[in-house]
């Protein structure tokens, strides 16, 4: 993890946010290479979820949403977490999930007291993750909603607007709107990648838990008892998108929840083998008509769907599929991370699937001081960067140097111009003229690829 996390500072993916007034525990910011990669995965979970299925609808919903959504919800009355205070350093820790790692599963429906008492009986087994000491304070229940004062001045603000503490709901308050506007035929999803905040009380593992964070859901509409087949599919679905991305299966696994909110059929998460070892990455919940009756109720509006087909009316079913943006860019970088031999030196190379890499190529003149080569570079590099966008100029150092530092973040394609390209200079092989070296990041083998193709094989390989 170190070294992910040093790599992902030195290469501009991701910087720990607020650095220079000693940063801001729990939040980062992304940074020139991990904005590409981010936008990258946004783009491909897009593509998957709303662009190639014939029955989803995309949205962006705001974040602010009025208070009375979090109730419904149940995230201003349950959206705790336990906590218990080391007496000797402060540091607090989540008690549930101390007691999960010697073997003790605290119930979700468990009440303060309940949970007070299985951390007593088990206080001699669970020492401070920072100082070492058992000697805790007593467990008390933490909301993480995230409050802002919005709103305050007006009669408006007799709660407080909250932050979102998960994305989806944007997509619950839009229902009825979609199926006035667009008029899906059933079953039906909506996705949506949206911002979502939480009062964790210990982030940790970089991006893994943070207090602000994008989470990308889908929410599939189903008839009352359509769930079973429909949730395998989709849990089919979700699992094959992430070896899309070029994740290693055998990181990758499947938990069932042994602990189902009341109202919920089933639920399972896609883990992955993190370097601090396998967690959840997604979530998939089979969640009944909880979500818009609760809405129903405590809006007072009517979100039953009336079936064209049959004449029924029914409070639609829900299939949710949600998956933390930061824990997928997290996986992605771990999974591409690689330290291997290559012509005799250890080298750090990013493994990343081309269509996710923050740049496509880099193109190089052989020597920085020809400027005959210097210009037919730059040839090359316009037209790729007309067509690619996202493509790097490079002249510092030598060939083998600027080879590392694309490894380095994962550039799949480096093009060199040499005097072959531009068919001058001595010993040159005449068939090469206009052609470039283009040499591959995984193998490091060089081939000799024609200008005029350059943009065809690179967009081919992607
Ligand atoms: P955990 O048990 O790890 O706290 P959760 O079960 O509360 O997660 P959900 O509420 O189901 O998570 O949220 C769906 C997804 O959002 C998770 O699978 C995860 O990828 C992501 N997520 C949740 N909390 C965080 C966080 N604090 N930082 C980063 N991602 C998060």
């Amino acid at each position: 993890m170190e070294k992910i996390v040093s790599l992902a500072k030195r290469k501009g993916f991701v910087f720990p946010g607020s650095e220079i007034y000693g940063g801001f525990a729990g939040v980062y910011d992304f940074g020139p290479r991990g904005v590409e990669l981010l936008n990258n995965l946004k783009q491909a979970w897009w593509k998957a979820n709303v662009s190639d299925k014939e029955n989803y609808f995309g949205i962006d919903s705001a974040m602010f949403k009025n208070p009375k959504v979090w109730e419904a919800s149940g995230h201003v009355g349950g959206f705790s977490d336990p906590l218990a205070e080391c007496k000797e350093c402060n540091t607090r820790i989540r008690v549930d999930k101390e007691l999960e790692k010697i073997g003790v599963t605290a119930d979700e429906k468990m009440s303060e007291s309940e949970l007070a008492a299985l951390f007593d009986a088990n206080r001699d087994k669970i020492a401070c993750p920072k100082c070492g000491k058992m000697n805790f304070g007593p467990v008390k229940m933490f909301n993480l909603l995230v409050t802002s004062n919005l709103g305050d001045f007006t009669s408006e603000g007799t709660s407080p607007a909250y932050l979102p503490g998960e994305a989806c709901q944007g997509i619950y308050l839009n229902f009825k709107n979609i199926v006035d506007s667009m008029q899906p035929k059933f079953p039906f999803g909506v996705a949506q990648i949206g911002k979502a905040f939480r009062n964790e009380i210990s982030p940790r593992n970089f991006l893994f838990r943070t207090r602000e964070f994008e989470q990308a859901d889908t929410q599939y509409f189903i008839r009352p008892n359509e769930n079973k087949e429909a949730y395998e599919a989709i849990k089919q679905d979700r699992w094959n998108w992430y070896l899309s991305l070029g994740i290693d299966e055998s990181k990758l696994r499947w938990k069932q929840h042994d602990r189902l909110a009341f109202y919920a059929k089933d639920a399972w998460d896609i883990e992955y083998e993190f370097p601090t070892g396998f967690d959840e990455i997604e979530g998939i919940h089979d969640r009944g008509d909880y979500d818009l009756s609760q809405h129903m109720k405590f809006s007072g509006t009517d979100l039953n769907y009336s079936d064209q087909e049959n004449g029924q009316k029914f409070v639609p079913w829900i299939l949710e599929t949600s998956m933390g943006m930061g824990r997928l860019f997290l996986a992605v970088l771990a999974n591409a991370y690689t330290e291997e031999e290559m012509d005799g030196e250890t080298r750090i190379v990013l493994k990343l699937a081309p269509h996710l890499a923050p740049v496509k190529a880099c193109v190089s003149p052989l020597l920085k001081n020809r400027p005959e080569l210097q210009e037919k570079a730059r040839e090359v590099y316009a037209i790729l960067k007309k067509k690619f966008g996202n493509v790097m100029y490079d002249d510092n150092g030598n060939v083998g140097k600027r080879y590392r530092r694309q490894d380095e973040i994962g550039t799949p394609w480096c093009i060199v111009v040499d005097f072959d390209t531009i068919g001058s200079g001595e010993n040159i092989n005449p068939d090469f003229k206009d052609m470039v070296t283009v040499r591959d990041r995984d193998t490091g083998n060089q081939e000799r690829v024609a200008i005029s193709e350059l943009a065809n094989y690179i967009e081919a390989r992607m």
